[in-house]
């Protein structure tokens, strides 16, 4: 891990120019609520990306046409959490935990490996990634960072 101080503003704007055709293509908007504030996170940056890219494209594939993704940042004094919120089916109880396992996936030609990527980059950053879903009530994937990088 190469930490370094991250904007996640500037990494979503980013991650939306990568994903802006596909969800164009699916008639799906993104959206972002990063506020004007001064957000920086200690982080790898390209595999802080890669974990945005990750779960905006699921969030993207998950939602109904004329569907919004949203992007939001929080923050307190530990953590910067950056949240995916889809307007998608949502995830079963059940299901919850299998959908983080390598190669589960319920796509045709789908890898089943972004989660299971996605998830072994938020831990390498000390942080946590947590799932917030209920069948018709769309999903929410919360990556939670700890500001102060503990020696990440
Ligand atoms: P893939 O995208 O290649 O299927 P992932 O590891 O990214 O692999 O996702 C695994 C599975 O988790 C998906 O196939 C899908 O069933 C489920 N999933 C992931 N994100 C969402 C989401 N936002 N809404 C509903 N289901 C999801
Ligand atoms: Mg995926």
């Amino acid at each position: 891990l190469r930490p370094v101080p991250v904007d996640p503003a500037e990494l979503v704007q980013e991650v939306f120019l990568l994903t802006e055709a596909m969800a164009k293509k699916r008639a799906v908007r993104l959206a972002h609520e990063l506020g004007g504030k001064e957000l920086t996170v200690p982080a790898d940056r390209i595999r802080l990306k890669q974990v945005l890219i990750n779960l905006v494209q699921n969030a993207v594939q998950a939602s109904p046409r004329g569907g919004v993704v949203v992007v939001r940042a929080l923050e307190d004094k530990e953590h910067l959490t950056l949240e995916i919120m889809d307007q998608g089916p949502g995830i079963a109880p059940e299901e919850q935990k299998n959908i983080f396992l390598p190669f589960f996936t319920t796509k045709k030609g789908g890898t089943g490996l972004g989660l299971a990527i996605t998830r072994k980059n938020v831990l390498a950053h000390h942080g946590e990634l947590v799932l917030q879903s209920a069948p018709g009530k769309g999903s929410t994937f919360r990556v939670v960072l700890p500001r102060a990088g503990e020696g990440a």
